[in-house]
């Protein structure tokens, strides 16, 4: 096993509908949970991600983080060899080695993560007892824990629901009423919204992931949860397993579900709905009015969402009810009922649904639906593009500030981009002379 450190571098009124979803189980085109390491490494700089895993996991980790060449290293991947994978050689013995080597070269981490891969499964490497053993040797300095990023997952971002659920187990107990925000939010969102939850009067309010990986927020019977993302179904059911409560509600993507957000939290914490009305209001006219310019070119616009990011119902709902597209199917690699209930009770009635994925079937349905745009993971895009399709990758709304009725119109804009540049190139290869 050898270490390789990678510098880290709508208005119109929704029906509420039980949609019975295509379900798919085929060929699948998405990343594998070790992405979330990108936007984890950087929310909590104390921590280190050392993914146990191949080459192959290195060089994607390595693509995917490619673009922040110039900060500290913060994560890496403990390779593991043929011996490692024949069971020649004992894989722990060369895990505590690599981790004692780490640890010596960078005393400042406090957390380490170590990440099951694919190799680290098939070889039945039990990381969680090597976490277990790292603690025993490194106590007082690091706390080690595991999760699994696996290629098995159906989500990318079942990374971070999968790190979020290891840490549940150490949250402190606390039998204080407070709020407590779930999922990664860029440090700047986050900054807002702690202070218009303080303006509403909610307080105390914590995050999970903290912004250092030692200072996690505490949990018990009068916490309210209230999710960021649609995709931490398991880090949600560890809270309630530890006594706290979920709070039901849209995600806050766009002016409305920013708004009903805010709203449930307003509400679970006694507030005025007058006051609640006085704090947002200005921010969704706002958020209305950054939306507007973008809805021009959105609206009556044909929608096709691959399954990819586990966001696709929010930005549906975002982009059908407050941008005026039309959508032709919502594709999720999974249905989490629970957690969907509000998005799900927001889509117009005869939304397409489809769960899973079966590459050629929904190529197949794209193709026949002939939409203007189709936000799909990062692989599909550039040969949709080459077939005159507009499209959005979806990994690009994880790593984006987005959340809030401030981002609205930048969220709005993301979409609207695609959408004028195929226009400018249509235009241009219209015009004669030009290809
Ligand atoms: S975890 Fe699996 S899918 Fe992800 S890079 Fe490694 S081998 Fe590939």
């Amino acid at each position: 096993m050898s270490v390789s450190l990678t510098s880290a571098a709508g208005s119109s009124a929704g029906t509420a509908i039980d949609p019975k979803p295509i379900q798919e189980n085929g060929q699948r085109e998405v990343f594998c949970g070790l992405t979330s390491i990108v936007w984890l490494h950087r929310r909590m700089p104390d921590a280190f991600f050392l993914v146990v895993g191949s080459r192959t996991c290195a060089h994607l980790i390595q693509s995917a983080a490619g673009v922040m060449i110039f900060a500290e290293p913060r994560f890496g991947t403990a390779i593991l060899g043929e011996r490692d994978l024949a069971g020649l050689a004992d894989a722990n013995e060369e895990l505590d080695r690599v981790v004692q080597e780490l640890l010596a070269r960078r005393p400042e981490i406090r957390t380490l993560f170590l990440v099951g891969s694919c190799p680290s499964e098939v070889i039945k490497l039990d990381l969680a007892k090597a976490a277990e053993r790292l603690n025993r040797q490194h106590r007082g300095h690091v706390q080690v824990v595991s999760y699994s990023g696996s290629g098995i997952e159906t989500a990318f971002t079942q990374g971070e629901d999968n790190a979020l659920t290891a840490l549940v187990p150490l949250l402190p107990s606390s039998a204080e009423k407070q709020l407590l925000l779930v999922g990664t939010l860029a440090d700047g969102v986050e900054d807002r919204f702690l202070t218009l939850f303080e303006r509403l009067g909610i307080d105390p309010v914590s995050s999970l992931p903290p912004r250092r990986s030692t200072e996690l927020p505490s949990v018990g019977p009068a916490t309210q949860v209230l999710l960021c993302q649609p995709f931490l179904g398991t880090t949600a059911r560890a809270l309630k397993a530890r006594g706290a409560q979920l709070l039901s509600s849209p995600y806050p993507l766009g002016v409305e579900g920013s708004c009903r957000w805010f709203e449930r939290a307003a509400e679970a914490f006694g507030i005025d709905p007058a006051h609640t009305r006085s704090v947002l209001d200005p921010l969704a006219e706002r958020g209305r009015a950054a939306v507007a310019p973008h809805r021009r070119v959105l609206e009556g616009k044909k929608l096709f969402l691959l399954p990819d990011s586990q966001m696709e119902l929010a930005l549906g709902r975002f982009l059908q009810r407050e941008c005026g597209m039309e959508l032709v199917e919502i594709g999720t690699p999974y249905l989490d009922r629970q957690l969907q209930a509000e998005e799900l009770a927001l889509l117009p009635a005869g939304t397409q649904l489809s769960e899973g994925q079966h590459l050629e079937k929904q190529l197949e349905r794209v193709r026949a639906a002939k939409p203007d745009l189709v936000v799909c993971g990062m692989g599909l895009a550039n040969p949709l593009e080459a077939e005159g399709i507009a499209t959005k990758w979806s990994i690009e709304l994880v790593f984006s500030p987005i959340h809030g009725c401030d981002q609205a119109g930048d969220l709005a804009e993301l979409f609207a981009r695609p959408l004028r540049r195929r226009q400018a190139l249509n235009f241009a290869s219209s015009q004669p002379g030009n290809l």
